[in-house]
């Protein structure tokens, strides 16, 4: 049976097609302009509005609304309210007025603020952000806020977003207009994230602890089969994989969520969603939304849907690609190269806008994709490597190359040559050659954001992205100012070449994953800041709080707060992991070895008992062999536990120290341990195991 997908297709959500039947044309055109330049709301139009939406939600089934919010924690948060209102004896009516729909204020002590809070007052407040538009999900009515102090600091990853969407949209109009582009009154970002997941069966994921607390496996050995066969990427969905999906895409579509591609991925078990991109906020929106229902549906198969960025060793881990680009209100894709030399030039000022950017602060940019979880993909092999570059293919590394040393562009046959009265060469389009191992690739009409991580929301990345190249634009803007248009195409090209010539340090489209490419990159000067606690302390640098305090994105007390948030995640992170690796080997794994240890002793003894001067060499290098890993084992618990416990200490005093030695002592003995653990795990039949193994868990799905 087929659904009609258009009619089911956002029909959970307040959209503009709803708000236009739904609404006074008056109060409609009030909102769409708030919408569309964030101008402000009347209280009227926010009491006319919340009356419709209501009206709707309630229809829909709602008896509830609530503020959806984004705190640092990187999850969302939510506190539902019913419409109900007593009036007169045991009755009531549904109601919700202007002010509850435009701000709201949950008693939200309790989510880190990094310390903000304590300097101002406890309260937050929640403020309406009508450009993502409301939805319904479980009878409750979602409003998508943002959530800051009563001084006005942002204690959420959405402020900054928008503030940074702001900032890059300011810089993209003044150049713009200053390259005779007067049409275009604003920008946007636009962002598609690819999402990876792992799916295992719901009654194995219940039997490991490590799983449940922390979201990876912190031990296990390796099933027989890894990926090493190639078979399952974009192989064919297991039946019921395909069913998962199936009604994963259909309460995505219903929420107003473009997903649109669905397939297996590298490592068994692995699979990823792709939605059509959308603005930049929106996105953001959606891609929380969409690791929600992405769990919930996988409840409902017996199935869980796992989201850390590395749940098994030696398999690949899961990331999120990050889609860039940033298009004018006249429906120009500023990355495209576009048909038109004219188009050709805004589209080399935006493309070196963004190399300049990444060069500048790539610091920034591993800071955003920084966290205990990615850690353990990035520089692994699998993906992209810590050091942040850029690939942008032969051709347009040729053709930068021309501008820079000032020759002809002498290009491929696909590309048009224009010289005569142009000084920048003319070409159509890139015919973007691929490159797997790019952190950051341009892929014909958009960058590629490799190294995020899979459950991070995608605010951070794209914070720094747009703030970056905002700067980017507006030194460019500097550079330009007050050239004559006759000129411009000159000045453009000398400024393109200085820029180039200082910055052409970040491109490199060869191998990510070499050695050598480690190696030259430090030669090059690039940042190499393989862990979250060599990575965070750039976010205090100076040049980035001189970035982000410029473009109004965050204040210094905001930058030191979130810095603050993300090292204590670390510390907490690593902590609980080294207290469940304590406990799963003390109460269940230790066990089990010694119990199968003893079991092989007396079996090898009765068999000795029955015949006099039998061998048992099999049994006894089982059973020292295993005796020796428990003995291991325990004393490692005791060290483990000795290092954690001075590592937590640490906190109080140096966060920043705490987290090195997270770093340094105690996930460096975990992965000792680990190994032990595997190699005995080896040696013990399934079913005297009090855990599920690797090849349960990735290949009976
Ligand atoms: P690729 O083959 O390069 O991965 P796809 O067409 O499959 O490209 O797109 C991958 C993701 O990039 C999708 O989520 C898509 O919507 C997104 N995307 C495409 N164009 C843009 C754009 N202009 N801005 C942001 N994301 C985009
Ligand atoms: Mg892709």
């Amino acid at each position: 049976m087929s659904k009609d997908i258009p009619t089911l297709y956002g029909s959970l959500v307040f959209s503009d097609k709803v708000m236009r039947n739904k609404l006074p044309k008056d109060v409609y055109k009030a909102l769409r302009k708030t919408i569309e330049n964030g101008t402000h709301l009347e209280l009227d139009v926010a009491n006319s509005v919340a009356v419709a939406m209501k009206e709707w939600a309630v229809e829909n089934g709602a008896t509830h609304f609530t503020h959806w919010f984004q705190p640092m924690t990187g999850f969302t948060a939510e506190k539902h309210d019913s419409f109900i209102t007593p009036v007169g004896e045991g009755e009531v009516i549904m109601e919700f007025s202007g002010k509850e729909l435009v701000k709201g204020e949950p008693d939200a002590s309790s989510f880190p603020s990094g310390g903000l809070r304590a300097t101002f007052e406890a309260r937050g407040y929640t403020n309406w952000d009508p450009t993502s538009p409301a939805f319904i999900k479980d009878n409750t009515l979602y409003i998508p806020t943002a959530f800051c102090s009563w001084s006005g600091e942002a204690l959420d990853k959405k402020t900054p977003l928008l503030r940074s969407m702001e900032a890059l949209n300011k810089e993209a109009v003044k150049i713009l207009h200053l390259l005779g582009n007067t049409e275009v009154t604003s920008v946007i970002t636009t962002v598609g994230p690819e999402q990876e997941y792992f799916l295992i069966p719901k009654e194995l994921y219940a039997k490991r602890r490590d799983l449940i607390f922390t979201g990876r496996t912190l031990f296990g050995a390796s099933a027989p089969k890894g990926q090493e066969m190639e078979d399952h990427y974009f192989g064919a969905l297991k039946p019921r994989v395909a069913a998962y999906m199936h009604d994963l895409d259909e309460e995505l579509w219903k929420l107003g969520i473009p997903a649109k591609t669905k397939h297996n991925e590298v490592a068994p078990a692995q699979h990823e969603l792709a939605p059509v991109f959308d603005t930049t906020n929106v996105a953001v929106d959606h891609n929380q939304l969409t690791m929600e229902i992405m769990k919930k549906v996988a409840e409902k198969h017996d199935l869980v849907c796992l989201l850390h960025e590395k749940p098994f060793d030696g398999i690949n881990g899961s990331g999120k690609h990050n889609n860039w680009s940033v298009s004018t209100n006249t429906g120009v894709n500023l990355l495209d190269p576009g048909k038109t030399p004219a188009e050709n030039i805004q589209f080399l000022v935006f493309l070196v806008a963004v190399i300049k950017a990444v060069d500048e602060y790539a610091d920034l940019m591993r800071v955003s994709a920084s966290g205990a979880g990615n850690d353990h993909r990035l520089g692994a092999n699998e993906a992209p490597p810590a050091i942040v570059s850029i690939f942008i293919g032969d051709e347009l590394t040729e053709i930068l190359k021309s501008i820079e040393e000032d020759k002809f562009f002498n290009a491929h046959k696909t590309i048009q040559m224009d010289i005569g009265a142009h000084v920048l060469p003319h070409f159509t389009k890139d015919t973007t050659d691929r490159n797997r191992t790019s952190p950051f690739a341009f892929t014909g009409n958009k960058f590629e954001f490799r190294m995020l991580g899979s459950s991070a929301s995608v605010a951070s990345p794209n914070v720094v992205l747009n703030t970056a190249v905002a700067e980017a634009l507006a030194q460019f803007y500097k550079e330009l100012e007050g050239t004559a248009p006759e000129d411009m195409e000159t000045a453009v090209h000398e400024l393109i070449k200085r820029a180039i010539r200082k910055h052409k340090k970040v491109i490199f489209n060869g191998n990510g994953y070499t050695d050598e490419w480690i190696k030259e990159a430090e030669e090059r000067g690039l940042y190499n800041l393989v862990s979250t606690p060599d990575a965070l302390p750039q976010f205090i640098a100076d040049k980035n709080i001189e970035l982000f305090t410029k473009h109004s994105v965050f204040t210094k007390e905001e930058i030191y707060s979130r810095y603050e948030i993300l090292l204590e995640n670390y510390v907490k992170t690593i902590n609980i992991e080294s207290k469940t690796l304590q406990e799963m080997l003390t109460k269940d794994f230790i066990p089990a070895v010694n119990g199968y240890a003893a079991e092989v002793a007396v079996n090898a003894n009765e068999k000795k008992a029955l015949i006099e001067g039998l061998a048992t060499t099999a049994e006894e290098s089982i059973v020292k062999e295993l005796t020796e890993a428990s003995n291991t084992l325990s004393a490692k618990v005791a060290e483990l536990k000795a290092v954690t416990e001075k590592a937590d200490a640490a906190a109080e005093e140096d966060m920043q120290k705490a987290a090195e030695s997270f770093h340094k002592d105690v996930l460096t003995l975990m992965d000792e341990m680990k190994d032990v653990a595997n190699a005995a795990e080896e040696k013990i039949p399934d079913e005297e195991l009090p855990y599920p193994t690797y090849d349960q868990m990735l290949f009976y799905v």
